[in-house]
């Protein structure tokens, strides 16, 4: 279907009076994987509880698929919420869990069966084996499945998911984060997910708002936010940037490193150049800029070689394929393309 499954215009919302957000403004598709991205206390939490109307905003307005909900309390809107402690109900049942927003709703028995039987199997639980486990018999992956269908099971025209995946061991979290894909592409739910790891958001959403200080820093694809990053504060919270000081000479650039050519300058005097670990090659002369190394540290991790390197007194880290050979101390030559480097105002 056409339009926005959520819509913000100019939120703000203080706690006392310490803004927790300001000023946002997003648009969630309908069906998209969503994430909204940011270190702790960036105010992620606060966002989610004003979409699910357990908080109002201060200023600013805000739409469920296409209606003004700004005010209408969290039971009216048809939203569904995994917390982040998964908030199940220890006396209840998996079935009587899944089944509750159903009984709250007064559907009739008979489709609370239906549908209970239908989101288990969503979230890929065996009704007939899991339905009458209490939740303290189940593991953390299992408790999460229960949390996903139950908020499934009222058919919410968005699913909000508070870092559903914190408290599971890496193995896990990989494999729930490919599960919660594979459902929201069998239920064709909006969904808003919340975490403060670029790798979960990366590696599921159609598209990421990053937040920092209760402000939008970027909102984007996850290509477009690690390729074009439009703050240094992007550019240095999702994945390794190296940022070399610099200032503007002759339309170029000069630099601890020496003379720096870049594709494009924006008018300021002093800026930041920063570069990807992995768009600096080493042993490579046919580049735009090319710098006499030191190489001070090697890694190996996993196939490929994390390396830093020395240029005068300024180091940079470089990732090359392990194919390369490098060693502590070699001298090498370094350098990157023009159109690689991204300049920020410093
Ligand atoms: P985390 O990743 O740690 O959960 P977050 O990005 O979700 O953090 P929020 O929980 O939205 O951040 O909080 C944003 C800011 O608002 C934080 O500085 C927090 O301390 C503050 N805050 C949150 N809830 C309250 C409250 N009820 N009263 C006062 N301050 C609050």
């Amino acid at each position: 279907m056409e339009g926005f499954a959520v819509e913000l215009d100019g939120v703000s919302k203080s706690y006392s009076n310490f803004e927790a957000v300001r000023d946002i403004k997003l648009k969630i598709r309908r069906g998209e994987f969503f994430s909204i991205l940011g270190p702790s206390g960036s105010g992620k939490t606060t966002i989610l509880r004003l979409i699910a109307g357990l908080l109002y905003p201060d200023k600013g307005s805000i739409r469920l698929m296409g209606e003004d909900v700004t005010f209408v309390p969290a039971y009216k809107r048809n939203v569904g919420m995994v917390f982040q402690d998964l908030a199940l109900f220890p006396h209840l049942n998996v079935f009587e869990n899944v089944a509750y927003g159903l009984k709250v709703r007064k559907t009739p028995e008979e489709e609370i069966k239906r549908k209970v039987k239908e989101c288990l199997e969503i979230v890929n639980l065996d009704p007939e084996k899991f339905g009458k486990r209490k939740i303290n018999q189940l593991s953390g992956g299992q408790q999460q499945r229960v949390a996903i269908a139950r908020a499934l099971a009222i058919e919410p025209s968005v699913l909000l998911l508070d870092e559903p995946l914190g408290s599971l061991d890496l193995k896990l979290r990989q494999h729930m984060m490919s599960e919660l894909k594979r459902i929201q592409k069998t239920v064709k739910t909006t969904l808003v997910y919340v975490t403060h790891d670029q790798s979960e958001a990366l590696i599921m959403s159609d598209r990421i708002a990053v937040i920092n200080q209760g402000s939008l820093e970027q909102i984007g694809t996850p290509a477009e936010i690690y390729e074009n990053p439009a703050t240094k504060f992007v550019a240095e919270f999702i994945g390794e940037m190296n940022f070399i000081p610099a200032e503007v000479y002759n339309g170029g650039l000069i630099s601890e490193i020496g003379y720096i050519k870049v594709s494009n300058l924006n008018g300021a005097k002093r800026v930041l150049v920063a570069i990807r670990p992995e768009k600096i090659k080493i042993g490579c002369r046919n580049l735009d800029n090319v710098y006499n190394a030191v190489v001070e540290e090697v890694a190996y991790v996993g196939g490929f070689l994390s390396v830093k390197a020395r240029i005068n007194d300024f180091c940079l880290k470089c990732l090359t394929s392990s194919d390369l050979r490098v060693e502590e101390n070699q001298k090498v030559e370094l350098g990157w393309r023009a159109d690689d480097a991204i300049i920020f105002e410093a």
